[in-house]
């Protein structure tokens, strides 16, 4: 059976990858698609990186393996906890192969921390600790750290600053970028000379890393467009990641390739929107007096800006305890819970609505007999939102239930959004920090806004697959498919049985042999989640902090 090579390009982008292949800019993607089938992927809601890559991985909703964010809300509390790995209770690619008796290597694939016992190598993704990366416990099997080392010395997560870009910090980023998939690729290259993989997956994060924050140089028609020496950042990374993919399937001749993105990326304009103020606006919410909120907040982004890395996380528990409960002091500090019926986390890559539910919050004040109509006052007050030009800020309001099933759903929040782009650009979704207008635009000094304040560039639910070699049939543009079809498209190019139950289906147009169904092997994993301990969540908080999502 032919070897399966996956390669992720964590947020790549048809909308980019299209133009620059008719202009000869990629030309391995391009003789890819040429050769095989290819389409855009529908993403997770949200499209993040963390649910997205393992309903990818799983072929299933986040609903039904658990892993709906970065993080969860610790019942009967506030307060957020970071998920991790061992979250995800439905059986992932690797398992899948590794009980079947195959042989697989998983690199740096997002949300696999601590690493999983695969009949072969494991290298967790981004989110593993700093600590790990030192004593090697994000390797599996640990012998294998020291050639690890060896290969590769210290493998970059693109755990680097992303505060108030300063001169300096765009070319050192794209550097570090550039390093990062040299490494990655060397790795991966180097696996697949140690031995003959039933299937290796690698995920490269600088094409999502690149979109967030060089967009602005890259698109004249962005409302925060500036002209300069970056203009080509996010085109030359997209040519390094097609010449890392060129170098991997010279490497794994006879296999089945299947590059695929979590999501997309696109412009972020210069739209802000503040959900909670929103929600105060419509009688929803009530602002208090709670100065905890801002003094966390500048302790954590002080101690972060001017604390070598690895100090980072022993500051932030030495200064406020676990970096979980300060993480939900930060997110909902202002808000007077006896008088809130709904509020907002207001993150800007997963905007979404929670009831301030009684007997679920800590204070929460709305009945149970009262929830559906809260909602329904909640969803209106969001539908009816309209910008100075009467376009709406809100394309689709969904009730979890609407778009989850399994049994995880109640870990999300209860109404998830999809913003509307104006103009074709994202709003950015951003803290409220008390009263004030719940729509406003960037101040132009904010354009370049690092990480919690805005990036200029923003996730979009469509990625991106192409699927070429071994038992790919030559069929060009396919419909979008979904990102759970991936996992049974996978298995069947593996020559293994697609298991009946999964959510998604193989994509049948491309595959040369009709996809045998089976009744699953595997049962979903009952063994609870293990939480990280304080300490791993204090690292796990400035990593997601450096890279942009806290
Ligand atoms: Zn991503």
């Amino acid at each position: 059976m032919a070897p399966i090579l996956v390669i992720g390009l964590d947020g790549a982008t048809l909308d980019l990858v299209g133009p620059w292949v008719k202009q000869g800019r990629l030309p391995v993607l391009g003789r890819l698609m040429r050769e095989g089938a290819w389409g855009r992927l529908r993403s997770t809601i949200p499209a993040a990186t963390f649910p997205a890559w393992t309903s990818l991985v799983t072929g299933v909703n986040p609903g039904r393996h658990g892993i709906l964010d970065f993080t969860e809300r610790v019942p009967g509390t506030y307060r957020l906890r970071f998920v991790n790995g061992s979250y995800r209770r439905a059986p992932a690619m690797w398992t899948r192969l590794t009980h079947a008796g195959r042989r697989v290597a998983v690199v740096t694939v997002p949300a696999t921390y601590p690493p999983e016992p695969v009949a072969g190598i494991m290298v967790s993704g981004f989110e593993s600790p700093l600590s790990a990366a030192v004593d090697g416990s994000f390797v599996h099997p640990r012998s294998f750290y020291p050639e690890l080392r060896q290969l590769v010395g210290r493998l970059p997560f693109g755990d680097f600053q992303q505060f108030d870009p300063a001169p300096g910090w765009h070319a050192r980023a794209l550097e570090r970028l550039f390093d990062g998939i040299a490494r990655r690729t060397h790795l991966a290259r180097a696996l697949l000379a140690r031995e003959p993989w039933d299937a290796l997956m690698v995920v490269y994060g600088a094409s999502d890393t690149v979109a967030h924050h060089f967009w602005r140089f890259h698109d004249p028609c962005s409302p925060r467009y500036v002209a300069g020496p970056f203009a080509d950042a996010i085109a030359r990374v997209y040519e390094a990641l097609d010449a890392a993919i060129g170098t991997l399937v010279a490497a794994a001749p006879g296999a089945a390739v299947a590059i695929v993105s979590d999501h997309g990326s696109g412009g972020a304009g210069d739209r802000v929107i503040h959900l909670n103020r929103r929600l105060a606006e419509c009688g929803l919410l009530t602002f208090g007096r709670d100065p905890g909120r801002r003094v966390a907040g500048l302790l954590r982004a002080g101690a972060l800006r001017v604390v070598p890395h690895p100090l980072q996380a022993r500051l932030l528990r030495r200064v406020a305890g676990a970096a979980g409960r300060l993480e939900g002091v930060h997110r909902l500090g202002g808000i007077e819970w006896s008088r809130t019926l709904a509020y907002s986390e207001e993150l800007d890559y997963h905007p979404h609505v929670r009831l301030n539910l009684a007997r679920r919050e800590p204070e929460g004040i709305v009945p149970a007999a009262r929830a559906d109509e809260t909602l329904a006052r909640v969803v209106a007050a969001l539908d009816d939102w309209r910008d100075d030009d009467g376009r709406p800020i809100v394309r689709r309001v969904w009730r979890r239930e609407e778009i989850y099933r399994g049994p995880f759903v109640e870990r999300a929040p209860d109404l998830l959004l999809e913003l509307a782009l104006a103009g074709g650009y994202s709003s950015s979704c951003l803290p409220s920090a008390g009263p004030g207008p719940a729509l406003r635009r960037l101040r132009p000094s904010e354009y370049g806004a690092g990480r919690g304040r805005g990036m200029n560039g923003a996730h979009r639910r469509e990625g991106l697959f192409v699927l070429a070699g071994a038992g790919v049939r030559s069929v060009g543009e396919l419909a979008t498919v979904d990102i759970v079809d991936v996992l049974p498209t996978l298995l069947s190019l593996a020559g293994m049985d697609v298991p009946l139950g999964l959510d998604g289906q193989p994509i049948a147009p491309a595959l040369a042999a009709t996809p045998r169904f089976a009744t699953d092997p595997l049962a979903d994993d009952p063994v609870g989640p293990v939480p990280f301990d304080d300490e791993t969540t204090g690292e796990l908080a400035a990593r997601l902090e450096a890279l942009g999502y806290l």
